[in-house]
């Protein structure tokens, strides 16, 4: 089972993944969380993407295409996925088909969360308030969410088109609530 999450910054989809993994029995994996990890540790890969995830840009197509490649590819890595930031361009969404298609996979799901933007705004300063993450600023906040908007749509229309189930699930409101919310999706009716 391979399923795909989207959300604008804010949006509450790193809880929400963290949940789904445990309940659909999924691997979560954050091409954000990955990244900020490689800078972390001064990689390579860390000192290029430092300067782009601060200004809020995308990192290039390759660069992200070959990490996730690395992981896919990886024979110790579960097959039942929850990918998490990831593909957020048409030619990320392309390259992780072929991924799959190799490994004899396809996208089952796709949820995509919908939330007003004030809303978003507001959730986002108060976690640069508690968390201090660097890309948490006012400025990197409207370039995410432009970067967003202008990006996924294109992605999930990708999926609707090839037939992979679009879910869009209401992301406002308590963490449970809407959690209740994918699980009524993703369960199979009794
Ligand atoms: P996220 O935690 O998913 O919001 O990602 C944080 C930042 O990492 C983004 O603003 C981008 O700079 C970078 N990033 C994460 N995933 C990708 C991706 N699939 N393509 C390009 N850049 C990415």
């Amino acid at each position: 089972m391979i399923g795909l999450i989207f959300g604008p910054p804010g949006s509450g989809k790193g809880t929400q993944a963290a949940r789904i993994e445990s309940k659909f029995k999924l691997s979560h994996l954050s091409t954000g969380d990955i990244l900020r990890a490689e800078v972390a540790r001064g990689s390579e890969i860390g000192k290029e993407a430092e300067r782009i995830m601060r200004a809020g840009d995308l990192v290039p197509d390759d660069l992200i295409i070959r990490i996730v490649q690395g992981i896919i590819r990886d024979p110790k890595v579960s097959s039942d996925l929850l990918l998490d930031g990831f593909p957020r361009t048409l030619e990320q969404a392309r390259a992780l088909d072929e991924m799959l298609a190799e490994e004899g996979h396809r996208a089952d799901f796709v949820i995509a969360f919908e939330v007003p933007e004030g809303v978003l705004v507001e959730r986002l300063l108060h976690r640069a308030a508690v968390e201090g993450r660097a890309d948490d600023t006012r400025e990197a906040i409207t370039e995410r969410m432009h970067e967003y908007r202008a990006l996924t749509a294109s992605v999930l229309d990708h999926y609707r088109k090839k037939g992979v189930r679009v879910v869009q699930i209401d992301g406002v409101g308590e963490i449970d609530e809407v959690f209740e919310r994918i699980r009524k999706e993703l369960e199979p009716a009794p």
